[in-house]
């Protein structure tokens, strides 16, 4: 159900301050030590912001997915590493619990998610399947009232924190592709499940990826998310809702560098005059802002869709696709536009330059996004 417009405004406006009053000032601090204070963790808990999808019989604020992106949209204008603190627990760590969970699993579980409690994490991606992710080796065979997990995942976000995994695992080895692949609910502290060390990565500092082990892992046959081999399913669904998020937050950075670059452009003279004056300045900046523009209005009537109970495969991929790309454009437009200071990590338009390479590759990589809007259209028949 979706909130009043008052409550909705207000919900927006207390995040919008929290970004501008509390995220902003420490961005360059968060990049350098790799890591987001616990004390802005802990006021991120307070707002509610773990639990922004989670359904509030369960204790979440259970936006619908206008609402969600909106409030995407305003997380987009921090450095993007502090909406991964609570992404996972939105968007890919919990939904394959809130659409295909049973009401025990959920009451077990989504309450702590809601409030932060518990950490989630989604283990989809293996050495050898990424964007080929029916393609996962992970078996999870079945002995008894358990299942036993053995394989590895990598690249998995926020593994160093989480307490509760959704793992996609291959129950029947003879089927081929998504048919034979499982979902599980797997908590951290089962015996047998490691967690590698960060990765190095190119941005988003504060936000990490870890590779997830399982050595003989037995989980119990009650933790299976939906039907055996219902995974992909899950799976495909749950990316299907954070490819728009994802695609609200690109919305995001966008708008902010944009407010970035005019600010910019209206302070630094060149030639006795502000470089805004100048039309192949203007040109860039006018270019960002039609784009930006496009992204929000694609980003938000597809929200409006899928609340609307419409199927939205081919929408989100669309979105997801064309804002990412957007503000991979409208990042390198910014650098342009501030000349030598963008390329200075002073500014933090070269952080943000980097922080946005990552959303044209996770959640589906542009090519598949492409994969998936074309085999949808034919289907379509135009
Ligand atoms: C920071 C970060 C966070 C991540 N978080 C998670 C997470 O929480 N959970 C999780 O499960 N995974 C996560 N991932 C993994 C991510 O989803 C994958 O990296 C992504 O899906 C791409 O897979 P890959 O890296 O194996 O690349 P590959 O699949 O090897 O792709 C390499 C290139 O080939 C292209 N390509 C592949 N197949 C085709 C095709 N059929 N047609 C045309 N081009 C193709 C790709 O588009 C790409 O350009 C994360 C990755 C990163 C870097």
């Amino acid at each position: 159900m979706a909130l009043d417009l008052d409550t909705r405004e207000q919900l927006i406006d207390t995040v919008r301050r929290f970004v501008a009053e509390r995220l902003r000032p420490i961005e360059a601090k968060v990049a350098e030590d790799d890591a987001v204070p616990a004390e802005i963790i802990e006021e991120m808990k307070g707002l509610g912001l773990f639990g922004l999808s989670i359904p509030e019989d369960f204790g979440g604020l259970g936006l619908n997915m206008e609402e969600e992106c909106l409030v995407g949209i305003e997380l987009g204008r921090a450095s993007p590493a502090f909406r991964s603190v609570f992404g996972t627990n939105v968007g890919i760590g919990s939904q394959g619990l809130v659409m295909f969970g049973t009401d025990a699993q959920k009451t077990k579980w989504l309450p702590g998610i809601a409030s932060g409690e518990i950490v989630t994490s989604f283990a989809l991606t293996e050495a050898e399947a990424g964007s080929d992710s029916a393609a996962v080796q992970t078996r999870a065979a079945r002995d008894g009232d358990d299942y036993v997990l053995n394989g590895a995942k990598r690249y998995i976000t926020n593994a160093g924190k989480a307490s509760l995994f959704t793992v996609m695992a291959r129950t029947d080895p003879e089927a081929k592709g998504g048919s034979g692949v499982s979902a599980f609910l797997v908590p951290r502290d089962l015996p047998g499940l490691g967690v590698s060390k960060p990765e190095k990565k190119m941005g988003q500092q504060g936000a990490h990826i870890h590779d997830v082990t399982f050595d003989n892992v037995r989980v119990p046959a009650w933790n299976r998310l939906g039907e055996e081999g219902e995974g992909f399913k899950v799976a495909m669904q749950v990316l299907d809702r954070g490819r728009l998020h994802i695609a609200s937050v690109c919305v995001g950075v966008a708008e902010r560098l944009l407010a970035d670059c005019v600010a910019y452009a209206s302070e630094r003279k060149q030639f006795g005059q502000p470089i805004a004056s100048f039309q192949l300045i203007q040109a860039m900046i006018a270019d960002s802002k039609t784009e930006a523009l496009a992204a929000r209005a694609l980003v938000l009537e597809t929200a409006r869709q899928r609340d609307a109970g419409a199927g939205v495969t081919l929408e989100a991929a669309a979105a997801k696709l064309f804002a990412s790309e957007m503000v991979g454009r409208v990042a390198d437009r910014a650098v342009q536009i501030f000349g030598g200071a963008g390329y200075v990590a002073d500014y933090g338009i070269e952080r943000l330059y980097r922080d946005v390479r990552i959303f044209r590759i996770y959640e589906g990589t542009s090519q598949i996004q492409q994969l998936v809007i074309a085999r949808e259209t034919l289907k379509r028949g135009g």
